[in-house]
């Protein structure tokens, strides 16, 4: 293969740049866990800033900020309640039930945004005989929703809801900032409703390694004792976290990008037989497509393995179910060589 990979099957695939990478080697550094990393903490009050949070600790990844939080607001036995897209209960090893000791109640939302009916007809009336029902968690944005975006009215409404039932509710803002980028509404606005919330620096930020969890003061101190048992304390971390730090000032405003990339990606899939989308779904940079049995006999393992043997690679998500995700690495005219390159595959099957 002599054209180098269009890597559309993850946000995680970008690699760092240049710049960033000089930032990271120039990082001034010292003991992480001791606080006394200088770049760690410049980024911590960075993002306890852009949250709206009093404070914010850097962990190695948001799946450990997502684990982190869920120990420090739910007791073993507790349960928590969330989407059943959640990548919580999806893609994090069952870590809940593992480290936090908490049974979960799946909503059925609509693209990973459940609604306050919904939340209303799973609360349980108080008894010995019931889990306590001590965490809501939703995503910003929805991954396996396809990027969706919560309104803020609806974050705001579902969170009054939990709190009025003696719940705390966390954020996982993987994808906050497409959020932010896409509607105008600021981070700290998305995350007022919440106890914890937080961001990830390797997804279409770029960076190579990390994420931030904010917080109260107090909540913080706790998420600390949670991350040393988990074995998240860090060292030397303002080598990473100023990649991170890099993100934040370079790479936030340019999600635009993303987004319009993955739009054009919709639209060009939409003109194909064969592929199952509504490109009207596209707020962010996710772009989720089925193949339609009717007009192409590839399913989706078949479909991307023909995809990449011409340079393009896209994510199995279901027996016909493809993800394709637009970040800094992919460029607007890679849009049309994916298109070409699927466009080919398709016409190849049939
Ligand atoms: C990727 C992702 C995570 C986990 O983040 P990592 O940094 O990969 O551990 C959590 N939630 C959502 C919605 C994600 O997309």
């Amino acid at each position: 293969m002599s054209r180098p990979l269009i890597d559309l099957q993850s946000d995680v695939k970008t690699r760092p740049t240049p710049a960033m990478r000089r930032a990271m080697a120039e990082a001034e550094v010292g003991d992480e866990a001791a606080g006394e990393d200088p770049t760690v903490n410049r980024l911590c009050e960075r993002v306890a800033a852009l949250l709206g949070k009093e404070a914010a600790l850097f962990a190695p990844s948001g799946t450990q900020c997502n684990q982190i939080a869920l120990c420090v607001l739910g007791r073993p036995g507790d349960e928590l309640i969330c989407d059943r897209s959640a990548h919580i209960l999806c893609f994090e090893a069952g870590g809940l039930a593992a480290n936090a000791g908490l049974n979960a109640t799946a909503l059925e939302g609509e693209r990973g945004r459940y609604s306050v009916a919904q939340l209303e007809a799973a609360l349980r009336s108080p008894s010995r005989h019931a889990p306590r029902q001590s965490v809501l968690a939703l995503e910003q944005t929805s991954n396996l929703g396809g990027g969706a975006i919560w309104p803020l009215e609806q974050i705001e409404a579902v969170c009054a809801v939990a709190r009025g039932h003696g719940m705390k509710t966390h954020m996982d803002g993987a994808r906050l900032l497409n959020a932010t980028v896409a509607t105008g509404v600021s981070a700290a606005d998305y995350a007022r409703p919440f106890d914890s919330a937080w961001i990830d620096f390797s997804k279409g930020l770029g960076a190579p390694v990390g994420a931030a969890l904010a917080g109260s003061k107090a909540f913080i101190d706790e998420a600390w004792r949670v991350k040393q048992r988990l074995g998240g304390t860090m060292r030397q971390a303002g080598i990473i976290a100023a990649g991170a730090l890099f993100a934040l000032e370079h790479h936030v405003a340019r999600l635009k990008h993303d987004h319009d990339n993955a739009k054009a990606l919709a639209r060009g899939l939409d003109r194909m037989p064969g592929v199952a989308i509504d490109p009207t779904w596209i707020e962010t940079n996710l772009v989720y497509f089925a193949l339609d049995p009717e007009h192409c006999a590839l399913d989706a393992e078949r479909f991307c393995a023909a995809l990449l043997e011409r340079g393009v690679r896209m994510g199995v998500y279901g027996p016909r179910l493809v993800r394709a995700v637009t970040h800094i690495d992919v460029h607007a005219n890679d849009i049309d060589t994916a298109l070409a390159a699927v466009e080919a595959v398709l016409a190849e099957a049939n």
